[in-house]
């Protein structure tokens, strides 16, 4: 049986490990070419040997996302080399200063805007033209029930992921009548080394792990997948609506 997503090339960042790792797996195990972007180069190969294990293949990428002509020149190569881009999962985020607001460093505070929410800009803006050019372009951006919370001491991180979504939301409006699909997935606590960050004393395995948040994802990255600007909470295996106001 054809896979679902055979012949399709799909760029997965934050793929070193945690939930871009299994996503990433599991898009090449649905027959995606996966490129994989990161920075631990380590990361990146034991993915390589994961897919390579399940029949697939991938493109490795090490890069760091502040480094917006990497994202451009990224762009440019994938362009030449397969002239379309069919899935986008914007995925590598980080926590950033978990502290009261008051105390929270404009240079720290900088530096997750600039990979949380600038990064992925310069990432639809590079690959729109791309996207475009699939025949079923998806794109799925990872956010987090934070961006609706206002939870103290978690505001950084809080702010970064309310104003991903509206970017998400707005590409969503922005792309509507092409065949292009852009949601975002808010994955639900899961076992990966953010979460032991935000949670040191949690159990891990009281937590999802990362292969049931790729699930999700992956389902929104399919062809068949139609809707758009739509926002899914992960809540105990199931994908369910939350539809913030307009
Ligand atoms: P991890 O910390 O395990 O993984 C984060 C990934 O992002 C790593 O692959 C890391 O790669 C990459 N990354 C971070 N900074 C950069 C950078 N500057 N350039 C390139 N890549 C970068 O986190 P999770 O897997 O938990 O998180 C994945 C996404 O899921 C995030 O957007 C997070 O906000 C979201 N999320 C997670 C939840 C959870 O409970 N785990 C809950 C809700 C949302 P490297 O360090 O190799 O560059």
């Amino acid at each position: 049986m054809t896979k679902p997503l055979f012949e399709q090339i799909a760029l997965v960042t934050g793929a070193s490990r945690g939930i871009g790792y299994a996503t990433a797996l599991a898009l090449a195990k649905a027959g995606a070419h996966v490129v994989a972007v990161a920075r631990t180069v380590g990361g990146l190969e034991e993915l390589d040997d994961a897919i390579q294990a399940v029949g697939g293949t991938a493109t490795l990428v090490p890069l760091d996302l502040e480094d917006f002509d990497g994202i451009t020149r990224l762009a440019m190569v994938l362009d030449d080399r397969y002239g379309k881009l069919d899935v986008l999962v914007a995925n590598a985020g980080q926590l950033g200063p978990v502290s009261p607001l008051a105390h929270v460093e404009t240079k720290e505070f900088e530096t997750l805007m600039k990979v949380n929410v600038t990064a992925n800009l310069q990432l639809l803006r590079c690959f729109d033209p791309l996207l475009r050019k699939a025949s079923a372009g998806r794109v799925v951006v990872v956010s987090s029930g934070a961006a609706h919370a206002g939870r103290a001491y978690r505001g950084p991180y809080a702010i970064s992921k309310a104003a991903l979504e509206v970017m998400a939301r707005t590409y969503a409006a922005e792309t509507v009548t092409t065949p292009v699909r852009v949601n975002i997935c808010n994955p639900g606590p899961t076992r990966t080394k953010m979460r032991a960050q935000l949670m040191p004393g949690e159990d891990p395995q009281t937590v999802q792990p990362p292969e049931d948040a790729a699930e999700a994802i992956l389902s929104l990255c399919l062809p068949s997948f139609q809707e758009t600007g739509r926002l899914f909470d992960l809540r105990a295996g199931r994908l369910l609506h939350y539809n913030p106001p307009d």
